[in-house]
């Protein structure tokens, strides 16, 4: 977990977390199902993890180029850039966003 290797902390723009969300906006979109979910922190896009079958999170990245995303899993408060592949702690952000069960399960 080390921030040195990430060069796109100054991407950041969302700086508190959405008290609740309903779901994957793409998966709620398509009427699809995600597992985990995921915050991008450059726009605030809620997308799915890569264990989801619309992998949204990752999508997302591939649409915009917004490298950092946060989990919003219950307890989890860490960060992943997709360009660097490398796992943050991304200091600085608050609040804790209420989120809907996994329609997987
Ligand atoms: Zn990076
Ligand atoms: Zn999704
Ligand atoms: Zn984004």
């Amino acid at each position: 977990m080390s921030a040195q290797a990430c060069t796109h902390l100054d991407e950041i723009k969302v700086r508190e977390l959405p008290a609740a969300v309903d779901g994957c906006e793409d998966c709620l979109r398509i009427g699809g199902k995600w597992l985990h979910l995921r915050i991008c922190l450059a726009c605030g896009h809620v997308g799915c993890c890569d264990s989801s079958p619309n992998r949204h999170a990752t999508a997302h990245y591939h649409e915009t180029s917004h490298a950092i995303m946060r989990s919003l899993e219950p307890g989890e408060d860490w960060s992943w850039c997709f360009v660097d592949e490398v796992g943050l702690a991304v200091s600085g952000i608050s609040g804790e966003t209420r989120i809907p069960p996994s329609p997987l399960g």
